[in-house]
């Protein structure tokens, strides 16, 4: 079989990019990170090659091209520019239009919205003016968060229409922002799906995911939902990853509300946290399917075996670690960062609940 792609270019240094670093390596596929980060860790320890650089600096980026055979992007805000100028150079994933769509809380809602998906009530937030505007028009409660580069629980507070709102609008310290009406949701359960660059596609089983404070802490896969909302959700992330063109995997947040509703939360043009149970659970984990994309390899089966709970490892759980050795069939995955930071996530746990 040929391999026309044997070297992947990955823009970002987290553990997203050292878990597809490991994942290529197991098809004998070299990889090169590229990242502002300090020696590209924790995913640069990892790759073959690393490239230490800002993301706007053209001839290290031209440098880079020139060393893979395609690029991807291990998150969303790698500048969209950046990756339209990668677009010139080699095959790229997700491309740049996925990036500029998925990285602005509005953009992503709107561009939902035109394809038919359903999302909470949302206003556009500039200033404390129009946050009063807003809530006066929700009545209610409801979350307010930066529209761009916000992540676990970071750049959203909630907002109470008792609320002194002029004082919370300053809190975010934010004037691109948008305000959601707070889901009173069943369940949150995002989906995943890759697609390839002559449109092939394969959907995973979807996860059943816990946050707390905005992080997500545990998934559980698959998720116990109704034929009908896998159906939805399934139709749903494929029909953005569609529109997008995407090349790659996509995955899809949503909250499932009490009257069984699927509402859009957030996409992510990338391999995503609650999908890590995938990589023992799975005949083919989300890094290994990016992997076969990115390679022109055939897409792998997603079969699932059994159901899988995925918890996240904390700064703070890392003082459990010894305790989570000595668990039979608790696979362990450390992302290999030397500082534990409250909220910060140092690795995961993947465990078989039902077989
Ligand atoms: P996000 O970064 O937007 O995915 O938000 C992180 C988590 O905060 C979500 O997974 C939910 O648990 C919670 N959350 C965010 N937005 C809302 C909302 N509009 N209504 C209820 N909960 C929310």
């Amino acid at each position: 079989m040929d391999m026309p792609h044997t070297n992947i270019g990955i823009l970002g240094s987290g553990q997203l990019g050292r878990m597809l670093v490991i994942a290529a390596a197991q098809l004998g596929i070299k990889t090169h990170i590229f990242a502002p980060d300090a020696n590209c860790s924790p995913a640069g320890e990892m790759a073959t090659a690393i490239t230490t650089a800002a993301y706007d600096d053209y001839t290290a980026l031209n440098q880079f091209a020139a060393s893979v055979n395609v690029v991807t992007s291990e998150f969303e805000n790698v500048p969209s520019e950046t990756m339209a100028h990668l677009a010139k150079l080699r095959p790229v994933s997700p491309g740049a239009t996925a990036l500029h769509i998925a990285q602005h809380r509005i953009r992503e809602k709107n561009f939902a919205k035109q394809h038919g998906i359903l999302t909470p009530d949302f206003w556009h937030i500039t200033d404390a003016a129009s946050l009063g505007q807003a809530m006066a028009e929700l009545q209610g409660r409801g979350v307010l968060k930066t529209c761009q580069l916000g992540y676990d629980g970071r750049g959203q507070i909630w907002i109470d229409p008792s609320d002194d709102l002029d004082a919370r609008f300053a809190t975010l310290g934010s004037n691109d922002a948008i305000l959601e009406a707070a889901v009173d949701f069943a369940a949150e359960v995002s989906f995943l799906v890759a697609r390839t660059s002559d449109h092939r596609i394969a959907h995973f089983p979807a996860s059943l995911n816990t946050h707390k404070n905005g992080i997500l802490t545990r998934s559980v896969a698959p998720a116990a939902i109704s034929k009908n909302l896998l159906k939805s959700g399934q139709e749903a992330v494929l029909r953005l990853a569609e529109a997008m063109e995407l090349v790659g995997v996509l995955a899809l947040e949503t909250f499932v509300t009490t009257d069984g509703k699927l509402l859009f939360n957030e996409i992510a043009p990338r391999p995503h946290n609650s999908f890590h149970w995938t990589i023992e659970g799975c005949a083919t984990s989300q890094f290994t399917q990016l992997v076969r994309c990115l390679t022109g390899m055939a897409l792998g089966s997603t079969h699932n075996y059994g159901q899988w709970q995925m918890d996240n490892l904390l700064g703070e759980d890392m003082s459990s670690l010894a305790k989570l050795a000595n668990v039979p069939g608790m696979h362990i995955h450390l992302y290999g960062k030397s500082s534990a930071k409250i909220g910060r996530k140092m690795g995961h746990t993947n465990r078989l609940i039902t077989s």
